[in-house]
């Protein structure tokens, strides 16, 4: 597994690899629903870069930021288990250098709403450090986790601008036994707190058995509540035209706080 501290050692060894290329950017503190994602990137391409680099410009809350868990030597191990062929873990000075001349998109119409609304700035750093990374490493396929679904809207949207030859997947949410969503902020919850995040797959799924309806949704949020989640959205999103299936689509969105960690869900309907 080769190991790339340098943009330019990174782009140098993919100029001179020439089969097919999986990227999957994360942030680290990896877990099962990341190791799904370069699993599936494995299988169809010759090359898998994983990237790990938690971005500042993509947090709202420096608190979230100064408090998101760094397991960068666990990692590491996991990656090298799996038989990714390369990681990159850069630097802030690489990727934001102190004369930055590289020209980011700008994120497109999903980015408004939902996470937008609540997180202000948010999808504007992820587009930012997501295209770099899709420069430097110039993959064929990428990898992104439905668990921000959100997030898949904006980014396919970016490679239909900006990069029409990439191949954008998304994959289904990995979950606890239970139905929590696995995250990297769940390392943040207490055994109890583990417990009550259950809640929010489970009323998610008795809503979207009754297809979301505005009833279903009340009593979803109400549920959820009172399992003690302080429910910041929960809601159903809407989009169209996305070039994976379904194109057309419906989900049930939520955003809430437990123990003072943000989660986040959904299930397309
Ligand atoms: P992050 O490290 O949180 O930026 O996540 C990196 C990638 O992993 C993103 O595309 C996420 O959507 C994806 N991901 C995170 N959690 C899960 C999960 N439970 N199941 C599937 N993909 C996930």
């Amino acid at each position: 597994m080769k190991l790339f501290y340098s943009t330019r050692k990174l782009v140098s060894w993919r100029q001179s690899e020439s089969g097919s290329v999986g990227f999957v950017p994360t942030m680290g503190a990896l877990h099962d629903g990341h190791l799904a994602l370069m699993r599936e990137s494995m299988q169809n391409n010759d090359f898998t870069i994983v990237s790990i680099f938690v971005n500042p410009k993509q947090f709202n809350r420096q608190e979230d930021f100064d408090n998101y868990p760094n397991t960068l030597k666990t990692d590491l191990k996991k990656l090298q288990e799996i038989g990714v062929s390369a990681v990159f873990v850069p630097t802030m000075e690489e990727v934001y250098p102190t004369e930055d001349t590289y020209k980011t998109a700008k994120p497109g119409a999903f980015a408004i709403g939902f996470e937008g609304d609540f997180r202000p700035g948010h999808f504007e750093g992820v587009v930012n450090v997501v295209d770099r990374l899709f420069y430097w490493t110039n993959p064929n396929q990428v990898y992104f986790g439905q668990k921000d679904l959100q997030q898949c809207l904006v980014i396919s949207d970016l490679i239909k601008e900006k990069y029409k030859d990439i191949r954008f997947n998304w994959i289904p949410t990995e979950r606890e036994s239970d139905g929590l969503a696995m995250s990297s902020r769940n390392k943040r919850l207490s055994e109890n707190g583990k417990h009550i995040g259950q809640q929010i797959y489970a009323n998610l799924f008795k809503c979207a058995e009754q297809e979301g309806v505005k009833a279903a949704l009340d009593n979803c949020r109400n549920s959820i509540v009172s399992s003690g989640i302080d429910v910041e959205y929960l809601d159903i999103i809407h989009w169209n035209d996305m070039p994976v299936e379904p194109k057309t689509g419906r989900a049930i969105v939520f955003a809430g706080y437990l123990e003072g960690v943000r989660l986040i869900d959904n299930i397309i309907l």
